[in-house]
C-alpha cells in the first residue's frame, strides 16, 4: 500500500517469486508526482549491468518526460512553453486567423491528435484544455488531502473552505462566477492541431493530467522492449499500470484494483497477459469533504464542478497506456451507461463501479477480474 503525501496509486499489483532464472529487480521511487513502482525480471547473463540500472533508467525516462514534454510547471517542457504562448497572445489579437501555430515534438504531437480523438468521441467529457479550471479548483492541493479524512466546512458567502487546520485552509470551493470565467477559456474544439503543430486561443491552458501516467506507461514499454535482458515487468506510475513479457513462472500478471471506499482494501484482482495497461480513475484520489460532499479532481468540462455521475471508481484495460488513461478518465464523467459504451466503441475492457457499490463491466472485463466483493452487473 503507498502511503505518501503525493497521489496515491489507484492500482498496485501483486508480486509472486520470480524462477531461479530471471533475477528480480524491484524500485519504488516518486516521479511525474507519484509514486513509481517497479519490478523488473533480468535474464541472467543477457546484457548484466549494474545492479539496479533498469530501474534507474525507468525513472530517468519517467523524469525526463515530465521536464521535456508534459509538466504544466517546469518552465522548459513543450507543455509549459504552450501555455506560455497561449497567455502572452493579447485576447484582441485571438481570433482563429491570429492564432500562432507552436510546432511540437513529434511524440507530443501524436499524444495529442490521440487525445483529441478520444475527446471529440467522448462529446468532450475528457478535455484536456482545462487547464485554467483545474488551477481554480487547485487540484494539486487535493492531492495533499487525499484519503487522510481531512473535512472542511464551506462558508457559502464568501466561497471558502473553513479548515481544520492544517492544509484545509488553503483549500477554496471556487464561486459559481469564477467557474463560469474559467470555462470560457477551456474548449478542445477551439484548438487546431495540424501538420505537428498546435494552436491555443488566447488565455487556454492545457492540463494533461489525465493522461501523462498512461503517456508514461507506454514509453516505459519502449524502453523495456528495447532491452533484451529484461523478459518480464510490471510497472505503476499511480494509477496507470504497465505489464511486460512474461512472469517467469508463467502465471499471468496480478495487478489489485484499490477499493474507492475502504482505504487499504481490494476491489479485485485483475489477471494480465503481458502486453497491457491499466488505469484507474476514482474520485478518492484527490479530494476534500466539505459540508458532507466530496470536492474530488475529476471534473466535468460541461459544468466546470467535480464530475457527479454516480460513479466513484473506473478501470481501463487496453494495449495502450495513453488510451486506458485518458478513457478512464473519460468513463468517469460519462456515467455508468456511456462510459461503457465509449470504452467498448474503443475495443477497451472497462469496470465502472457505483457509489452504492454496484459495478459494471463489459464481457471481456468479467474473464480477467476477480472480484472481491460487489456485484458485477
Ligand atoms: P485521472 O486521475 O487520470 O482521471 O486524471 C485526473 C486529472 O486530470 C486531474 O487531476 C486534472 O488535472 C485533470 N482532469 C480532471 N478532469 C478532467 C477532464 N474531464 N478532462 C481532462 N482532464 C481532466
Ligand atoms: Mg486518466
Amino acid at each position: 500500500m503507498f502511503v505518501t503525501a503525493l497521489t496515491a496509486g489507484a492500482v498496485f499489483w501483486l508480486s509472486g517469486c520470480g524462477a531461479a532464472t530471471a533475477t528480480r529487480k524491484t524500485l519504488t521511487d516518486t516521479a511525474m508526482g507519484t509514486v513509481v513502482s517497479q519490478t523488473l525480471y533480468i535474464q541472467q547473463g543477457v546484457g548484466e549491468g549494474d545492479a539496479q540500472e533498469e530501474t534507474v533508467s525507468v525513472m530517468e525516462l519517467l523524469t525526463e518526460l515530465e521536464q521535456q514534454e508534459l509538466s504544466w510547471r517546469i518552465s522548459g517542457s513543450e507543455v509549459a512553453q504552450i501555455n506560455a504562448q497561449a497567455l502572452a497572445i493579447t485576447r484582441e489579437d485571438a481570433d482563429s486567423t491570429q492564432l500562432q501555430k507552436m510546432p511540437v515534438s513529434e511524440s507530443l504531437y501524436e499524444s495529442l491528435v490521440q487525445i483529441w480523438q478520444v475527446s471529440k468521441d467522448s462529446g468532450g467529457a475528457l478535455d484536456v484544455t482545462l487547464g485554467r479550471l483545474s488551477r481554480l479548483w487547485n487540484l494539486d492541493e487535493l492531492a495533499v488531502l487525499a484519503g487522510n479524512g481531512e473535512m472542511a466546512a464551506a462558508d457559502e458567502e464568501l466561497g471558502q473552505i473553513e479548515g481544520n487546520g492544517g492544509v484545509a485552509d488553503r483549500i477554496s470551493i471556487p464561486m459559481a462566477e469564477q467557474i463560469q470565467v474559467a470555462l470560457e477559456d477551456c474548449g478542445f474544439d477551439r484548438v487546431q492541431l495540424s501538420d505537428g503543430a498546435i494552436s491555443l486561443p488566447a488565455g487556454m491552458q492545457l492540463d494533461l493530467g489525465a493522461v501523462g501516467k498512461g503517456i508514461a506507461c507506454d514509453r516505459v514499454r519502449e524502453y523495456l522492449r528495447s532491452q533484451p535482458q529484461i523478459v518480464g515487468a510490471v510497472v505503476a506510475v499511480g494509477g496507470s499500470v504497465v505489464t511486460y513479457g512474461q512472469k517467469p513462472d508463467g502465471s499471468s500478471w496480478k495487478v489489485a484494483i484499490m477499493h474507492p471506499r475502504e482505504e487499504g482494501g481490494y476491489l479485485g484482482i485483475l489477471s494480465l497477459n503481458g502486453e497491457q495497461c491499466v488505469s484507474t480513475s476514482g474520485d478518492y484520489e484527490r479530494y476534500v469533504m466539505v459540508d458532507g460532499e466530496r470536492y474530488h479532481h475529476i471534473l466535468d468540462p460541461s459544468t466546470g464542478y467535480p464530475a457527479r455521475s454516480g460513479l466513484c471508481s473506473v478501470t481501463i484495460v487496453c494495449d495502450s497506456g495513453l488510451l486506458a488513461d485518458a478513457l478512464s478518465t473519460a468513463c468517469f464523467v460519462l456515467g455508468p451507461e456511456q462510459g461503457l459504451a465509449l470504452a467498448r466503441d474503443y475495443g477497451a475492457e472497462a469496470l465502472l463501479v457505483e457509489e452504492d457499490g454496484r459495478q459494471y463491466m463489459t464481457e471481456g472485463m468479467k474473464k480477467i477480474y476477480t472480484a472481491y466483493r460487489g456485484n458485477a452487473k
